[in-house]
């Protein structure tokens, strides 16, 4: 079979923007075929949206790694993990595959919740995660965490930052400015140990973008699976989340989810790249 394989790791998002439903709506739509290992069920509360995270037992975790691994994944994507102990599971599961790929979005976050699931899970993201990432897909937060530089406002900090988390051992990082980073357009930074550029595209409303980091980096793993470089799988991610972004839309008073196929069926966004 041509069809490329690709796994993710991650959590499930009952509303279905964000999460392993967003990683496997990316899959399909760049014609990949998505497995899932998941780790945790995050649930809301239909009156406040309130999420609760209930994670699965590390034994189903482990039994579903290697069921996904016995079918031969090409790329592996980690999403939310949770805890060191399922950190460690995702490097492990990566090490025992014959996949070519591992792309690491660092999740500290819920979207919805502003407290970081676990300090001591940046350590082991750090420690074993990036040493193994083909590519990291910090957002402006992750990248402050995973650098240790904190806060980051500006593209030098940026540039700063993704120069210690490649020394870290990620091959490739994309710092994600997009809606953090003050401005009219959404700037993200790659940096591939040598070159900086920016990818950059028109700021889209933002209220209903609930997923975008999932499907980014989704994206991201489908596209290093079907063959492209590192660069041309975040550009062409970037082209992705954009349109999916712009044509997001309103589930109810608390969330409005990207589009995940907006940019094979409604409109490509066109992404401009600099050196910098
Ligand atoms: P979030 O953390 O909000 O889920 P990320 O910061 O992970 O989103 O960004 C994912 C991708 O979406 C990045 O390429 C980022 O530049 C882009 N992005 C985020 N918000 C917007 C926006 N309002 N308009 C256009 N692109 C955006």
């Amino acid at each position: 079979m041509s069809l490329k394989k690709t796994l993710t790791i991650a959590g499930s998002d009952t509303s279905a923007g964000a999460g392993m439903q967003a990683d496997l709506k990316t899959f399909q739509e760049l014609n990949t075929y998505g497995m899932v290992a998941l780790t945790a069920v995050v649930t809301m509360d239909p009156e406040t949206w309130g999420h609760d995270v209930t994670p699965l037992p590390i034994d189903l975790l482990d039994k579903q790694i290697k069921t996904a691994l016995s079918i031969g994944p090409d790329a592996i994507k980690t999403g939310m993990l949770g805890s060191e102990e399922i950190i460690g599971r995702a490097a492990q599961a990566y090490k025992d595959s014959d996949a070519d790929f591992f792309v690491v979005d660092p999740v500290m976050v819920c979207k919805g919740e502003d407290e970081v699931l676990n300090p001591g899970n940046t350590e082991a993201m750090i420690k074993e995660l990036l040493p193994l990432a083909t590519v990291v897909t910090p957002n402006l937060f992750e990248a402050g965490q995973l650098s240790g530089l904190g806060k980051l406002t500006s593209i030098d900090q940026m540039k700063e930052a993704a120069r210690i988390i490649h020394e870290r051992g990620a091959k490739h990082v994309i710092i994600k400015g997009g809606k953090a980073l003050e401005g009219q357009e959404a700037v993200d930074l790659y940096f591939d140990g040598e070159t900086y550029t920016l990818l950059t595209t028109e700021k889209f409303q933002s209220s209903y973008n609930h997923g975008a980091g999932c499907t980014f980096a989704a994206a991201t793993t489908a596209n290093l699976a079907n063959g492209q470089s590192p660069r041309e799988a975040v550009i062409n991610a970037k082209v992705f989340v954009a349109s999916a972004i712009k044509h997001g839309w309103k589930m109810n008073d608390f969330v409005g989810p990207v589009q995940h196929g907006a940019s094979n069926k409604v409109e490509k966004i066109e992404v401009a790249t600099k050196e910098v």
